[in-house]
């Protein structure tokens, strides 16, 4: 959630920190701010709205500077006001401070810093306070009267802000300047992300790669406790306890290139076009046709403990947990494991009865998402193998799991998960055929199952073809005043996401449920004016849900429905709208039967005018809880 971007070099800081908050956008904010060391002043433009504002302030009036930081805010204490935005500053006014995450204790430090001396408070933020702490400590280290070389007052700085972070609870990712300290930027990481961009003469901080990729490729991935004091040619890492810490620089797997929408008008049309190659990415190199079995050495399991498995938890938020419960089906299905969906952020404070042959998944696109960290570190600290599927290689659940699988769907920008969410489900499918291989899986059957996974990169480019008739679909049904998305099975949970993506980029009212649901009380919903989707393919519940769509025509509910193969023609004179899929196996269907519907939700956002890469109040990851 909200962005981080530090630079210090010899470049002018302004537009890089601009840039870099731009590129950060996705992940969703409602406030923006910049400090640039401007000659012997911490210059600060700060806005509530978006970055665009700050643009036009930074234009108005420049602060000129090789070195600052810059924040977009995600509100969580204190409403989106110009006040609240970040930077915020200590008492002195020196020292100015960004910062994403909670200080859970800020009321009992604030009261603490009021007992203690003069603070006055200029925002509702819990930083704020951070920033007061900090700056305190700083100035009690001062040697009274006496001349302190530069060094000295680096070294003071990085304590203070140990010395501060050793006092709170909660989560942070911040950076920090001091207007005594030249060319000098201190960061540090518990809970919320931090990269340290590694360039020539220059450096960088950041939330997350994509900000800063533009000027370099290298970048440390600090952990949790880390303390970075970063100058123009050199950094050092240490703990927030004091002790030196251990990092390695790695090359970042993606472009500026990769990140840029290129012809498309949002990323998140840009990401569903992507899905041919992001599914194919998914299963590269894990194929075994000679085996007709999956390859999974990320796993690091041995034959014996993968047979050993008697039941997985498969845990998320989100889009990911409407793919673990896709998840549920196919293991059952293809590796007959009893397996358990478990909302990440329940799991990890429910007393949750677990055997010892229990495996569990952790699934993030960002590898970020705190619930999910949270339901990750539960399940290791009770000793459960915990593994981690995950987009962002460098990401923290990627780093803290016993090990994983990634999706290598290249960058997911768009708030609204699209690709991430195809790659999820191939992974478990993935996962699903070399467990199920392991214990009654046949040769055919697995080769079956190949087959099927093999065929979905063509097939999803045919299905993408339907775009401008969903267009058209979409079209017809803006003024309605929501929608109703009902499957069976495998397509169940796509009803789910499906309700997701209109809820979250066209705000309108939406829900999903099995379609057997719909007589045990949704049927009350049903009117002329509300549209019910079904996603009903050529498989064994088709007329099951047939009976269900006529139960919503004959009070005249309008019908959606995505079907594939012959089904169409039974459907006319029942559903007034029929998008046809190309027909697959039950368990590889749902990644062709989101896909209409992901196309349904972005065109009805344009149409109603939304701001669909960046919906009101959401962010694309989420490490708050
Ligand atoms: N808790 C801080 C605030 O409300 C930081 C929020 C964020 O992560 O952007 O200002």
């Amino acid at each position: 959630m909200c962005g981080i971007v530090g630079y210090v070099g010899r470049s002018e800081a302004g537009p890089i920190l601009l840039d870099g908050l731009r590129r950060l956008e996705y992940r969703g904010y409602d406030s923006a701010g910049v400090a640039i060391m401007d000659g012997d002043r911490v210059e600060t433009r700060k806005c509530a709205g978006r970055i665009a504002e700050l643009g036009k302030l930074m234009t108005e009036k420049p602060p000129v500077g090789t070195y600052g930081i810059s924040h977009t805010r995600w509100a969580t204490h204190g409403k989106p006001t110009d006040q609240n935005a970040h930077p915020h500053f200590d008492g002195s006014g020196k020292l100015a401070l960004v910062h994403n995450g909670v200080i859970e204790n800020y009321q009992a430090l604030k009261e603490d810093l009021l007992r203690e001396g003069e603070h006055i408070f200029a925002s509702e933020t819990d930083t704020e306070v951070l920033a007061h702490l900090i700056g305190s400590l700083y100035d009690a280290s001062a040697p009274a009267n006496g001349y302190v070389p530069p060094q000295n007052e680096k070294s003071r700085l990085v304590a203070a802000v140990r010395a501060a972070l050793q006092q709170v609870i909660g989560t942070y990712g911040i950076a920090l300047v001091h207007r005594d300290i030249p060319d000098f930027i201190v960061g540090a990481r518990r809970g919320s992300p931090l990269v340290l961009g590694v360039g020539k003469e220059e450096n960088f901080l950041a939330s997350d790669v994509s900000a800063i990729v533009a000027y370099t490729r290298d970048a440390v991935y600090l952990n949790d406790f880390d303390v970075v004091a970063v100058e123009r040619d050199k950094f050092e890492i240490s703990s927030v306890a004091g002790e030196g810490g251990n990092y390695e620089v790695s090359k970042v797997e993606f472009t500026d290139e990769d990140i840029k929408k290129g012809d498309y008008p949002h990323y998140m049309l840009k990401e569903i076009f992507e899905q041919a190659g992001s599914v194919r990415d998914a299963m590269r190199g894990r194929l075994s046709t000679d085996e007709c079995t999956a390859k999974l050495g990320g796993l690091d399991m041995t034959a014996a403990q993968l047979r050993d498995v008697g039941r997985i938890v498969l845990t998320g938020c989100g889009t990911a947990l409407h793919a673990a419960m896709i998840g549920e089906y196919i293991l059952e299905q293809l590796a007959g494991i009893p397996t358990e969906v478990e909302f990440a952020s329940e799991f990890r404070h429910r007393n949750t009865p677990m055997t010892r042959d229990t495996l569990v998944f952790a699934i993030s696109q960002s590898g970020e998402t705190a619930d999910t960290l949270g339901a990750l570190r539960e399940s290791r600290r009770k000793g459960y193998r915990t593994l981690g599927i995950c987009n962002n290689v460098a990401s923290t659940i990627a780093r803290e799991s016993d090990g994983g699988v990634y999706m290598h769907a290249g960058p997911e920008i768009g708030v609204a998960a699209t690709k991430s969410f195809t790659s999820q489900v191939t992974i478990l499918l993935l996962i699903g055929l070399l467990l199920g291989r392991m214990r009654h899986l046949s040769t055919s059957e697995g080769s079956h199952i190949i087959g099927a996974l093999e065929a979905l990169p063509d097939q999803i480019e045919q299905t993408l073809k339907l775009s401008d008739e969903i267009r058209g679909i979409a079209r017809k049904y803006a003024a309605s005043p929501g929608m109703l998305f009902f499957g069976r099975q495998f397509n169940f949970p796509i009803g789910l996401e499906a309700a997701l993506k209109v809820k979250e980029i066209t705000y309108l009212f939406s829900e999903g449920h099995p379609s057997a649901e719909l007589k045990h009380g949704i049927i009350a919903l049903v009117r002329p004016e509300l549209p019910s989707v079904f996603i009903t393919p050529d498989d064994a519940v088709f007329s099951k849900n047939l009976n269900n769509m006529e139960q919503v025509k004959a009070r005249k509910g309008p019908i959606i429905a995505v079907t594939s193969g012959a089904c169409g023609d039974r459907l006319r004179g029942i559903a007034n709208d029929v998008i046809t899929i190309p027909s697959a196996p039950a368990f590889v269907t749902p990644i062709l039967s989101v896909i209409p519907l992901q196309l349904l939700a972005y065109h009805l956002a344009v149409e109603l005018g939304r701001d669909v890469d960046k919906p009101r109040n959401l962010a694309k990851s989420v490490t708050v809880e």
